[in-house]
């Protein structure tokens, strides 16, 4: 699944270097997630570091993007062919959403 930025977002800007995948842009006075890009940090991190640097906690999962951990590292490998991945032993979806299918 996706992380998506909702409403209560206040525009400072904190996700937008922290995402490995360049997934996160600055539209329209607030910030987006492209969910063809966001991996949940899969690949990279063991945790999404886009919600740890929201201050306001503004980055959420995005339900109507759900994938399994298989998805995710089929997304990573898609996006990034032949790199490493990184931390998947320690990766971890986020916070409600460790029990998934599909
Ligand atoms: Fe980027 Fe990770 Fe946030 Fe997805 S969860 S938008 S990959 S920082």
């Amino acid at each position: 699944m996706a992380l998506k930025i909702v409403d209560s977002c206040i525009a400072c800007g904190a996700c937008e270097p922290e995402c490995p995948n360049n997934a996160i842009s600055e539209a329209f006075g607030t910030y987006v997630i492209d969910p063809n890009h966001c991996t949940e940090c899969y690949g990279f991190y063991a945790t999404q570091q886009c919600a740890q640097a929201c201050p306001v906690d503004s980055c959420v999962e995005d339900e109507a993007h759900r994938e399994s951990e298989e998805a995710l590292r089929r997304k990573f490998h898609t996006l990034y062919p032949g790199r490493a991945l990184a931390n998947t032993e320690r990766w971890s979806p986020p916070d409600g959403m460790s029990e998934r299918t599909g």
